[in-house]
């Protein structure tokens, strides 16, 4: 009987997953095990919003593993040491996984590698995430990209790899251990926050809802945040329940099928797709992002708040801007939207990061880090990758002197107020043009609701004081 392991990480799906697929082709028995980390406890970039997220996720994937005929295993542990246990107790001859997009995954993977080489079992190592990976990506003269639109040009002219079946039987041994599927509580947390609902049979749903129809419009809807009209599928693709391969398929073919107007639309779509790979890329090749501004000469800018965040988070200005008490009704939306559901529509985390930077200047990590612990589809790249845009540090970053002004945006982006009002109950009676439109020195919005915090163009003009002094 030969038997592997397929380590669980990010990949939390049965349905075209590549290493678990392979390691059933491969072998009599599989081990399929997630290990639990000790990280989620004590980092704090940990949100409880995501784990919880991860525990229905990983409930899902045990129902699903069971029904082919196999068991989820559940360990605990710096996972190199962990499997090693499983190695042992099973006798594996090979373990499978897919390879992780940031360091952190990274390192871990190095230290596996090397104690699978001490012990003689076969490590292989797949591609999953992301549809190209690494250095599949690069300029002519073979070097990073560093900018989206040329890198977004040469990853449309790569061909895809395709999708495959998914396995039909899965035999894991009986006798191995496994301890209880985990809940908040395994790390210490509790959230009040309604989160999206976890699993892949939930997030296929959400596939075929979205390529149904929204996708079509989505060149037009996508940056209305009232209208929910984009996939929601950020923490599916962050936790690995799409098969990326499948979902572009899904798109190739509806767009051969579509009218000009569909295609283009459905490009819109992929085109986001595109940004999510381009920053992998960026991580990959730049892994000091989170440690410092991309641009090296955005690093001696002085920002309010700048030391790392982490014991010590931002003061009384960031603390309200958390709270979703700034005065700027789309702000608050927004950071009322993210408290509640562990989620925020891409417009507005543009625009409360803007408001952060350059209305509050306070350094982008705090930001970066309190939607870290608050996102549901919290992802190092991206994440990364969207605070340093708003911030004007990063690789497309909007360029500093392009401020976007939170009454002008509300204008454009919620002008009957839908979206404030359904997540700012004390602006629930005020009308969409006065939401529109600071109000007059002293005259709160609405009774119970906060004075702007600041004066927006006296703001913009400090923030664009601040860039010209680098
Ligand atoms: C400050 C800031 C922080 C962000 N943090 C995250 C994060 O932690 N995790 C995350 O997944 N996205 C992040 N984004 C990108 C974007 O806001 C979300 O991916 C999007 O809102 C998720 O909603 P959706 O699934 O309905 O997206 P759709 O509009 O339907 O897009 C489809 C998919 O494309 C990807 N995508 C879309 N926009 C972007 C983008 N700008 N950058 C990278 N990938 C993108 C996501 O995987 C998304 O699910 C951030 C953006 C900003 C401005």
């Amino acid at each position: 009987m030969s038997v592997a392991i397929h380590w669980f990480r990010r990949d939390l799906r049965i349905a075209d997953n590549t290493a678990l697929n392979a390691a059933v082709a491969a072998h009599d028995q599989v081990v399929p095990v997630f290990v639990l980390s000790k990280w989620q406890r004590d980092h704090d970039w940990c949100g409880a919003a995501r784990q919880e997220f991860l525990c229905g996720c990983l409930a899902s994937l045990a129902k699903n593993l069971e029904a082919k005929g196999g068991r989820l295993i559940i360990r605990e542990g710096p996972a190199d040491a962990a499997l090693e246990k499983l190695i042992r107790e099973t006798g594996a001859t090979a373990i499978h996984f897919a390879r992780d997009p940031d360091p952190y995954g990274r390192a871990m993977e190095a230290r596996v590698a090397t104690m699978v080489q001490r012990l003689g079992v076969t490590v292989h190592p797949h591609q999953d995430h992301a549809l190209h990976e690494r250095d599949e990506v690069l300029t002519g003269s073979g070097t990073p990209f560093r900018v989206f639109t040329p890198y977004a040009r040469a990853w449309l002219k790569l061909d895809k790899p395709t999708h495959g079946r998914t396995f039909a039987r899965l035999s894991t041994p009986p006798e191995i251990v496994s301890l209880a599927l985990p809940t908040l509580a395994t790390w210490g947390l509790t959230s009040d926050v309604k989160i999206i609902e976890p699993g892949e049979a939930a997030a296929r749903k959400r596939l075929g809802r979205f390529l149904d129809g929204p996708v079509f419009d989505y060149g037009t809807l996508r940056d209305i945040p009232v209208a929910e009209n984009t996939s929601r599928l950020s923490q599916d693709l962050r936790w690995g329940l799409l098969s990326i391969r499948e979902i572009y398929a899904r798109c190739t073919e509806l767009a051969v099928r579509g009218n000009e107007a569909q295609r283009r639309s459905i490009g819109i779509w992929i085109n986001e797709l595109i940004w999510r790979e381009f920053y992998f890329h960026v991580l990959w090749h730049t892994p000091e992002v989170l440690d410092h501004e991309f641009q090296p000469d955005c690093r001696a800018l002085k920002w309010r708040d700048h030391w790392r965040p982490g014991k010590r988070s931002g003061g009384a200005e960031f603390q309200r801007w958390c709270a979703g008490q700034t005065g700027f009704p789309i702000v608050d939306a927004g950071m009322r939207q993210l408290a509640a559901t562990g989620f925020m529509h891409n417009r507005v985390r543009m625009i409360v990061a803007m408001f952060l930077t350059k209305d509050l200047h306070i350094w982008w990590m705090h930001g970066e880090s309190w939607f870290m612990r608050r996102l549901v589809d919290g992802e190092i790249a991206s994440n990364n990758g969207g605070w340093q845009w708003s911030a004007s540090t990063g690789t497309d970053a909007a360029p500093y002197f392009r401020i976007q002004n939170p009454w002008s945006q509300t204008k454009r982006f919620d002008p009957d107020g839908d979206y404030i009002r359904r997540w700012v109950p004390e602006l629930r009676d005020v009308s969409g043009p006065r939401l529109c439109a600071p109000p007059g020195p002293g005259l709160p919005i609405a009774k119970g609701y906060p004075l702007p915090m600041v004066d927006h163009v006296a703001a913009r003009d400090a923030a664009l004081d601040m860039f010209r002094r680098e």
